[in-house]
């Protein structure tokens, strides 16, 4: 094995994300002229909803775009604030502040790396608007306590389920726990289309209704169902002339196109599949790394299906190497790219220009010290398993 092939391998699997299903659903859009936003999406939307027991299903161009659309749904704007964890992908906290809102970091538990509810409930003040949780690595937040304090204070709840498809808490999907569930479909998250897709669930027609509007421009011409309706005149500012499309706020486009929803209508069916084999490989993880000393292996909550987006260990100051020579002896020294998920947001350079520092969070600052993320991919080889829990007993 040359070097840059072990590392592809480890990283990303052996082979395509994609199988004849795929190729065989997008041959069919092509032959449809490969429209945006057409019945195909509409399908996804309905079958993707109906897997998580959600009401409605909207369809966009990434999880960036979902929640920046679900913060717009719950019309947060400038002197509002936002909770959310800093140990997330940025998308998170930037749709906050892209509205105007001021973005509280709330701090996490040191298990399990997810929001701690009490510390949220800390941070909350009259202007909390709205709490972003994430349900961190494919591990479902502690949603009961978390729930239970934005309904007392009337805040809405979004969830970044980015990398949770599939995940459950309490028995119950993650999309459907909070007012807004937001996935991604990028091309390393657990299934995918084509490189970059979203989608958001809601049980709440008002919110589903803003967030559609709003994927495509508030244009007031455009119906839930993907048809241009019949033009009220008397509505129209410009008279009978009607053939022009009218526009209700200042909106996006962020449709999805039937071709990423076509493939992602076959992804969905192999997804429980592919979480399947992201536990199998955990489970391999934790037989294989048990027992080392100063490694912590990851923590999963008895009221979850844990669907391992991440597979994150813990470098404690007991094991024989700091995180940062441990990344660096697994990368040049055993080939194997391990990452750390995630630095923590308030710490980047955008949100220390925004006034965020040192001292906000200091469990999740503590812990960004520590995690470090192991390969973990659906096509991952047994030999490549091997030789990553090879690698960590031998610098261990
Ligand atoms: C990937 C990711 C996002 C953003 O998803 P995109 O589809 O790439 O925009 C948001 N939040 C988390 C936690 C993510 O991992």
């Amino acid at each position: 094995m040359d070097l840059p092939k072990a590392i592809h391998e480890l990283e990303y699997g052996h082979g395509s994300a994609y199988g004849p299903e795929e190729e065989a659903a997008l041959s069919e859009v092509l032959r449809a002229s490969a429209p945006s936003c057409g019945p195909k999406v509409k399908k996804f939307e309905e079958a993707f909803a109906a897997y998580c027991d959600a009401r409605y299903g909207l369809a966009v161009t990434s999880a960036t775009a979902g929640l920046e659309l679900a913060i717009i749904a719950a019309r947060v704007g400038p002197g509002d604030e936002v909770i959310t964890t800093p140990i997330s992908w940025i998308s998170t906290a930037n749709a906050a502040a892209a509205q105007g809102a001021s973005v509280v970091f709330a701090d996490v538990n040191p298990r399990t790396l997810n929001l701690d509810p009490a510390s949220v409930a800390a941070k909350i003040t009259d202007r909390t608007k709205a709490i972003i949780v994430v349900h961190l690595y494919g591990q479902c937040c502690d949603m009961d306590p978390i729930m239970n304090v934005a309904r007392e204070r009337g805040i809405l709840v979004i969830e970044d389920c980015a990398h949770a498809a599939g995940g459950e808490y309490k028995g119950r999907r993650a999309g459907t726990l909070g007012d807004i569930g937001v996935f991604s479909f990028h091309q390393q998250k657990n299934m995918v289309t084509l490189g970059e897709g979203g989608m958001i669930t809601t049980a709440r027609k008002d919110l589903y209704e803003r967030m559609l509007s709003f994927r495509s421009l508030c244009c007031l011409t455009y119906d839930p169902k993907g048809k241009y309706l019949p033009i009220d005149e008397s509505k129209q500012p410009m008279g009978k002339r009607y053939w022009y499309l009218d526009f209700d706020d200042v909106g996006f486009n962020f449709r999805m196109t039937d071709a990423q929803a076509a493939i992602g209508l076959e992804q969905l069916k192999k997804l429980d599949g592919f979480n399947a084999r992201r536990i199998e490989i955990a489970n391999q993880y934790c037989e294989r790394l048990r027992g080392i000393h100063g490694l912590t292996l990851p923590y999963v909550s008895p009221d979850v299906k844990h669907v391992f987006h991440i597979y994150c260990v813990l470098v404690e100051p007991e094991f024989r190497l700091n995180k940062e020579d441990f990344m660096w002896e697994m990368y040049t020294g055993k080939r194997v790219k391990v990452w750390s998920h995630y630095m923590p947001i308030h710490l980047t350079t955008a949100y220390r220009r925004r006034g965020h520092q040192e001292g906000e969070c200091p469990v999740a600052e503590a812990l960004f010290h520590k995690y470090v993320s192991l390969p973990i991919h659906p096509r991952m080889t047994e030999g490549s398993i091997a030789h990553v829990t090879d690698s960590i007993r031998e610098l261990a």
